[in-house]
């Protein structure tokens, strides 16, 4: 049970230990020319080059890892529609626009599971719940704008026994349900989307980091033992990555996640819990997340820290927020403990745009990425066909930049979190 956050392998999860696909892509050496090279291949970056070979496109991805090594492999597996930063985004491209994008992610990963056979525990179902009154009246909006699209049949607002109904805590005071959200084994469906973009002729290679981004016309990829020369660029590196420092330095920081997997669960056990089998995500600022796996495990997740590095034992600070929620799971095995990174953006809105014509980047969807990666994947699928609309609105949003390097952006980002913090204690 180790918790690495940075060895080249799959960091030790409940995921990489029940993965389908042992991808084992080449090293990129010598010279490869190709129409557009993506950098990183979490959802965002496979996302993308599953998007552009469909349509067609000579696509090279590269990996300094594994496929999915990152957050997307690492994730609590939810599937939560919206694309961050509505309200921002919402007078740049009017409610039209944003409601086409809003379900678009759960869209895409549905039509791909299904058309590509890709095995991953799909599963409709999930709930928010609210720990104060302000959480509740922000499901209420929720509902309100839903059913203004007449899609409010998918949702149904509880009360407190209704949830502890149908998730066997009286640890939240309501919360509502939405199938049209669900959840899934993330490592497996983005393996599944690499497989499915090199059976189009996507050429893939892991173990192969960039190092650096030569600017031209044609566009120079290097790699410690290769380089890619390509029409166009997207960097999908996101909280793990280093490039074009003077462009994007300041901008995303990243800040771990942990999960802790218990023992498989008897059948009986998993029915006074979770006996909807859904995704379960509260409404703080800084929230705690779980769910059920496959095979009846309780997967709880949440908690964040700016310093990098990992906790000694993610357990010890997990496992008494599960308890909190369910005392019942008191002296159960943790079989599998593990954290991530997220990219932290401070306004919230993914941090999409381009540093060039040729050169693009996604990244930055803070900490809800399952859904939003897929729509941005799209976004800069067209955006690099020439189809910009949608980017260039993105690209409008004024990010805030924190000067003088990685570390003290993160102290400021710790102290920001701390001040979400205490509003989710205090009010
Ligand atoms: C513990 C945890 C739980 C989460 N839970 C949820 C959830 O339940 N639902 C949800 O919607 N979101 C969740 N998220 C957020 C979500 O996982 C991310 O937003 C999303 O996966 C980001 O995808 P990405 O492809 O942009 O980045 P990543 O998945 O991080 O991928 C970036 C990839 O780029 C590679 N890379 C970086 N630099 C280079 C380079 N120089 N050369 C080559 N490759 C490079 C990395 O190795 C990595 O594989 C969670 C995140 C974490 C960490």
């Amino acid at each position: 049970m180790s918790a690495s956050l940075s060895s080249e392998e799959h960091t030790n999860s409940y995921y990489a230990a029940t993965r389908n696909d042992l991808t084992d892509y080449p090293v990129l050496q010598g010279e490869v020319e190709t129409e557009i090279c993506v950098i990183g291949a979490g959802f965002t970056g496979t996302a993308a080059a599953l998007t552009m070979a469909e349509r067609g496109h000579a696509v090279t991805l590269l990996e300094q890892h594994r496929i999915s090594w990152g957050a997307s492999g690492r994730n609590g597996g939810q599937l939560i529609h919206g694309l961050g930063g509505t309200s921002r985004l919402r007078p740049l491209i009017g409610d039209e626009a944003i409601w086409k994008l809003h379900y678009r992610g759960n869209d895409i990963i549905k039509e791909r599971i299904e058309k590509y056979n890709i095995e991953c525990d799909f599963k409709f179902g999930y709930i928010e719940v609210a720990l104060k009154p302000s959480h509740m009246r922000g499901l209420l909006e929720d509902f309100e704008e839903h059913k203004q699209r007449d899609l409010d049949h998918h949702l149904k607002l509880m009360d407190k026994d209704e949830v502890c109904s149908v998730l066997g805590t009286d640890a939240f005071i309501g919360g509502m349900t939405n199938d049209l959200n669900g959840h899934l084994h993330p490592l497996n469906l983005c393996a599944g989307e690499a497989r499915a973009a090199a059976s189009l002729g996507a050429k893939i290679f892991e173990q192969s980091g960039v190092t650096d981004i030569v600017h031209g016309d044609k566009v120079k990829v290097i790699t410690a033992e290769g380089t890619v020369i390509a029409d166009k660029v997207l960097i999908a590196g996101n909280a793990y990555h280093h490039l074009e420092q003077k462009n994007l330095s300041g901008l995303v920081f990243p800040a771990g996640s942990f999960i802790i997997a218990t023992e498989p669960l008897s059948d009986d056990e998993v029915k006074a819990i979770n006996p909807l089998d859904l995704a379960v995500v509260d409404l703080n600022n800084v929230l705690d997340y779980y769910r059920m796996s496959a095979d009846n495990r309780l997967l709880f997740g949440g908690r964040c820290n700016y310093s990098g590095r990992v906790p000694e034992s993610i357990q010890a600070i997990m496992v008494p927020r599960m308890l909190k929620v369910y005392p019942s799971m008191e002296g159960k095995r943790i079989d599998y403990e593990w954290g991530g990174n997220i990219g932290i953006v401070i306004k919230r809105v993914p941090l999409l745009g381009r540093i060039t014509n040729n050169v693009f980047y996604s990244m930055g969807y803070s900490g809800h990425g399952v859904a939003p990666t897929h729509i941005a994947a799209e976004v800069m699928s067209d955006a690099m066909e020439g189809n910009d609309d949608i980017l260039r609105a993105y690209e409008q949003i004024n990010h805030f930049r924190i000067p003088l390097g990685q570390w003290f952006g993160n102290q400021i980002v710790a102290l920001g979190m701390l001040y979400f913090r205490m509003r989710d204690l205090l009010w």
